[in-house]
């Protein structure tokens, strides 16, 4: 049987090849780390969280914790680990973001119908299915390969990755643990400011050095400045500090 290539070893791609593997059809999956990475990856696992580590709420009564339910009854390996690598979140399904992708990663290294090629896919290929799972950071060759055959111009997408603190820089005898919004355990951390320090914190934060923009931002950056002086901002959108300046 002729193998399915699925291209983009992210979230989507490594459950789609664990999808297809299981229904019994060989599946080669195709990821360009670590010989290419992209601007917001740094390991070379698949479905690597690409900031937080929180797939949202878990109780089925809340949209994100009713598609982990269908998820787990589909038999998803992406929701399957993120279960075993849970970490406390209060309401939240959190995982431990380096052992759940490493995890993934040998779990379906060890399939016998899965072949992972660590390469970077640059064209449509013409024969055969493929089931492209690149993600909001395609690489560029792929990209525009995609914007031929599809004779579309780009979708935007615009996000920003949570700084990551280290835990015991954190001094614990101010900060506290508790829960978020009153619901389940006490698992996060807390820094108390009165109105002085609030403001003093808001005045650092707006003034603090400024991580120097990836290429890929750089456009979009101008275009939201443009947009917020111009008054059209998104009714609702927030708008960070270093926009408003
Ligand atoms: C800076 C940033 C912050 C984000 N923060 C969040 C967040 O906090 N919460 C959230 O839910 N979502 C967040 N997202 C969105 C996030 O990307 C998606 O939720 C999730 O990663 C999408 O999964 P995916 O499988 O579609 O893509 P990805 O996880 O990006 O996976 C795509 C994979 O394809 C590979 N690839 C790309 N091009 C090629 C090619 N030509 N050949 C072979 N392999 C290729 C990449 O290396 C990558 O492994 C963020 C995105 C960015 C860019």
């Amino acid at each position: 049987m002729e193998p399915i290539h699925v291209i983009g070893g992210g979230l989507a791609g490594t459950e789609a090849t664990w999808q297809i593997a299981q229904a019994g059809v060989p599946v080669v999956l195709h990821e360009m780390r670590p010989e290419r990475k992209s601007p917001a990856h740094h390991s070379e696992h698949l479905a690597e969280l690409v900031c937080s580590n929180s797939f949202g709420a878990q109780a089925s009564d809340r949209a994100a914790g009713l598609l982990h339910e269908e998820l787990r009854q589909l038999g998803s390996v992406v929701i399957g680990k993120a279960d075993y690598h849970q970490v406390p979140a209060g309401g939240a399904l959190a995982v431990d973001r380096g052992h759940f992708s490493a995890d993934l990663t040998s779990t379906l290294a060890q399939h016998p119908l899965i072949e992972l090629r660590r390469e970077e896919v640059q064209t449509i290929p013409a024969d055969g299915i493929a089931v492209i799972t690149t993600g909001p950071l395609t690489s560029d060759a792929l990209s525009l390969a995609l914007q031929d055959f599809t004779g579309q111009a780009y979708m935007s997408f615009f996000d920003a990755a949570s700084p990551i603190i280290v835990g015991e820089s954190i001094n614990r005898e101010i900060a506290f643990m508790a829960s978020r919004y009153d619901r389940g355990e006490a698992a996060y951390l807390n820094c108390p400011l009165n109105r002085e320090q609030y403001l003093h914190f808001w005045q650092q934060l707006c003034a603090a050095e400024q991580a120097e923009l990836k290429d890929f931002e750089r456009e979009t950056a101008k275009f939201l400045k443009r947009a917020y002086r111009s008054k059209r901002w998104p009714a609702g959108g927030k708008t960070p500090c270093a926009m408003a300046r």
